[in-house]
């Protein structure tokens, strides 16, 4: 059917993809990629032709004319397909425009949701799930840095923040520093990959980490929210008890 799909891509293990991404690459009458040669490739794994498609590279700063593009071909009825190089598309990845356009010019816009890094390591960091604040990746200048933790310190949820291993030593040490020493963390590498790993502990102990054996290759930072106001177990108790008397038959 005519419109817009947005693909997820595997974040490491080829095989995460989803079946039904793969029947809306096979089909998609145009096919467009952050990537092009990493989603041929992945095409090529699966054993999805392109048979005399080919697949435009597009960039929500590639300029107005490659999204034009794409626009026209959802103009002309077409189907168009797009994933990033990783994940899911939009997500600390481009996309954003190209959706906003199409849903503000009136075409349907889907998709065929997959692996993304931020929830495979919330999974998996030993963390709060109730709530969590996905904060992307942090400022590279110190001070911008700084400056967006303070921002962060108080959200009452697990921060999640996507880091390079050029920077996790800087970052930890400053988010330790801003967002105190004492909070559970982890830090997720790899995942899904042949060297994936989990470090837990401390915010210090993390930092001290990443100083003396720095993780390598992609990696997710997560952060418990703070409990500098403890939760009053009387209020809780006190709450229940309201709750439960409301519910008794
Ligand atoms: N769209 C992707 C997603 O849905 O997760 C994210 C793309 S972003 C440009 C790349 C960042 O995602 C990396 O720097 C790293 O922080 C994180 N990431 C991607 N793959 C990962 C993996 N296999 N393990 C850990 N982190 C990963």
């Amino acid at each position: 059917a005519p419109g817009l799909y947005f693909l997820a891509t595997p974040i490491g293990t080829a095989r995460d993809i989803t079946l039904r991404a793969l029947d809306i690459l096979a089909s998609a009458d145009v096919i467009a990629a952050e990537d092009t040669r990493s989603l041929r490739r992945l095409m090529e794994i699966h054993g999805v032709p392109l048979e005399g498609r080919r697949i435009f590279a597009y960039h929500d700063h590639s300029g107005p004319a490659a999204r034009a593009h794409l626009i026209e071909a959802l103009r002309e009825g077409h189907s168009v397909a797009y994933a990033s190089e990783a994940g899911m598309p939009l997500i600390a990845d481009p996309g954003y425009d190209l959706g906003r356009a199409a849903a503000e010019a009136g075409f349907a816009v889907t998709v065929a949701p997959g692996p993304s890094a931020a929830l495979a390591a919330l999974t998996l960091a030993g963390l709060p799930t109730d709530a969590f604040f996905f904060a992307g990746f942090l400022p590279n200048a110190k001070g911008a840095r700084r400056t967006r933790l303070e921002a962060l310190r108080d959200i009452p949820g697990t921060l999640i923040f996507y880091e390079s291993p050029k920077r996790i030593e800087a970052s930890l040490a400053d988010i330790a520093e801003v967002l105190g020493e004492e909070r559970s963390a982890a830090v997720c590498r790899e995942l899904t990959k042949k060297f994936e790993e989990i470090r837990r502990g401390s915010l210090a102990e993390l930092a001290e980490g990443a100083r003396s054996d720095p993780p390598r290759g992609e990696i997710v930072i997560l952060v418990d929210r703070s409990h500098s106001e403890p939760v009053n177990a009387s209020d809780i108790e006190s709450d229940l008890r309201a709750a439960l008397q409301d519910h008794s038959v």
